[in-house]
């Protein structure tokens, strides 16, 4: 059986992604596969936060799913640098940045308040995850582009 794509492992949310209450899996973006978060590096919190549609740039608008939503679950993360690879709208409303792909710009994948350098929100339900450490680059010598680097200015 095969499934879509070259990131095939990822699979969206489900109780095998927790452990200890942190994220035991990679997150990856739901859309390209882009790297966010390694494996426990952030802690599944409660938070209501609205967040709009996700979108797609890069894509059809036919790739628009959901309207907005108040999502419930979140995963915290306290250090902006602890991220792979995540990407940041303009500031909404004054206060707000909105978390995004940083490869295809999906998102809004989470939330951030500017005003609190500590806490950075990604909604469970807006990212798939990857198993085992986030080796999927199945097929073996795939080298993953490195941690730091394409973290937009
Ligand atoms: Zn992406």
């Amino acid at each position: 059986m095969r499934m879509l794509g070259r990131h095939a492992m990822s699979e969206s949310f489900s109780a095998d992604c927790v452990s200890d209450g942190k994220n035991a899996k990679a997150i990856v973006c739901r859309t390209c596969g882009s790297k966010v978060l390694r494996p426990r590096l952030a802690t599944l919190v409660d938070k209501e936060i609205d967040l709009p549609p996700t979108t797609n740039k890069s894509r059809a608008s036919d790739e628009r799913s959901d309207v907005g939503e108040t999502l419930t679950q979140f995963w915290l993360v306290d250090d902006m640098f602890t991220f792979e690879n995540v990407g940041f709208s303009n500031t909404v409303g004054g206060t707000v940045k909105y978390l995004c792909c940083a490869d295809c710009e999906m998102g809004p994948i989470g939330w951030h308040d500017i005003g609190d350098r500590t806490r950075y929100y990604v909604a469970v339900l807006r990212v798939n995850y990857v198993s085992d450490g986030g080796r999927a680059a199945a097929g073996g010598g795939g080298t993953e582009h490195g941690g730091s680097g394409s973290f937009g200015h």
